[in-house]
């Protein structure tokens, strides 16, 4: 008898979603449970039919394979029957093609599992002018030490790891599926090879214990948001004597009071009075390297922006500097005076007219123009 295509058993599509699966596989459960349909024979075919199918395709493995070989790549049954476990060369050629979809083969060529130590991230906070001048940093992150106890085996002292029984010490073992055998890291050993009988206190069998490091970090002039720096090899160990992986700090900046910055760019509020707008003066700013002198011109508005070329960052990259960008805002003078209230009506007296305010002067075109009038 042939077997039907998983797909067609639960009746979806070759590109259904992992939600598309277990949906169609609950109403089928549901329909064809043997205990909902005592009196129908065929019930339990068309329920363990639809178990099968989806214990396949709800694994992304098992459905690679399938989708690559149909059912001969996934069920022990199917095919050529039982009577074919013999083929041991012509299971060893396919070997290669089962290690790749299943990912089970050991990197580097060797027999026991040799992996590269995970990347790790740290996120340093760092101020404006941490990140303008650049600064030498130290940072204190976890870390995998050999344990002192044992040195590393992971046996309780005076003990030592035997051979692992499952798979001989090879950290391997081989399935039988179908007519392919398949060859998996050892479930028990996790592929190291070794079995502990008796773990050591201090590891717990793990061979390394947590502890700290203190790493110095330079941070280049000019860093952003964002940036990383890269400390090669200060990530996770590698696995069975595999490389390290790499440690990654990621910079980000703290607010400045009275800076923003935009790529090398930097932007600052700068409050005027209301006299200095309108006749003019000089001011003092605030730059990265202390204070400057700023020349405001008379008749200056509110939201005028001065540019002052090279007061920004150096670029970690461009090696350019940037620009400091000073926003006026004038300032409506508050506790006043009675004097200087009546000042300031003799001045909005003395000064009526669009010849003194022309902004209200094209404001209310505009709004004449709206309305029509
Ligand atoms: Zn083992
Ligand atoms: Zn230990």
């Amino acid at each position: 008898m042939s077997k039907r295509d998983y797909y067609d058993v639960l009746g979806i599509n070759r590109d259904a979603g992992e939600e598309e699966i277990k949906k169609a596989y609950r109403k089928l459960a549901m329909k064809y449970h043997p205990d909902r349909n005592p009196d129908n024979p065929k019930a339990e075919e068309h329920f363990k039919e639809a178990k099968e199918a989806y214990e396949v395709l709800s694994d992304t493995q098992k459905r690679g394979a399938y989708d690559q070989f149909g059912h001969a790549g996934v069920d022990p049954q199917a095919g050529m029957g039982g009577g074919f476990g013999g083929f041991g060369a012509f299971s060893d050629a396919f070997g290669g093609i089962f290690d790749e979809i299943f990912g089970s083969g050991g990197r580097g060529g060797g027999r026991s599992n040799v992996y590269r130590g995970a990347d790790l991230r740290y996120n340093l906070e760092i101020s404006l002018e941490q990140a303008a001048f650049g600064t030498e940093t130290k940072i204190r992150i976890p870390t995998m030490e050999v344990c002192e106890s044992c040195k590393g085996t992971g046996a309780k002292a005076g003990t030592q790891p035997k051979t692992c029984p499952t798979c001989q010490g090879s950290g391997q073992v081989r399935l039988q599926q179908g007519f392919f055998s398949i060859q998996q890291t050892c479930p028990k050993c996790r592929g190291t090879g070794k079995f502990i009988a008796e773990p050591c206190g201090n590891c717990h069998g793990a061979g390394r214990v947590k502890q700290h490091k203190t790493l110095a970090v330079k941070i280049p002039a000019g860093v952003d948001e964002g940036n990383h720096i890269r400390l090669s090899g200060e990530g996770e160990h590698g696995i069975n004597g595999g490389p390290p992986g790499d440690l990654y700090v990621q910079v980000h900046l703290k607010q400045h009071a009275v800076f923003q910055r935009d790529g090398n760019d930097l932007h600052c509020e700068m409050p005027i009075s209301f006299s200095t707008a309108a006749l003019g003066g000089e001011i003092q700013i605030p730059t990265l390297d202390g204070a400057a002198k700023l020349r405001i011109p008379e008749e200056t508005q509110s939201g005028k922006i001065f540019r002052l070329r090279g007061k920004g960052i150096k670029g970690v990259r461009s090696q350019m500097y940037g620009d400091l960008l000073c926003h006026m805002v004038v300032e409506t003078p508050v506790n006043l005076t009675e004097r200087q209230k009546e000042l300031l009506r003799e001045l909005e007296e003395s000064s009526r007219g669009e010849r003194h305010n022309p902004r209200a002067k094209s404001w209310m075109d505009k709004v004449k123009d709206f309305f029509g009038a």
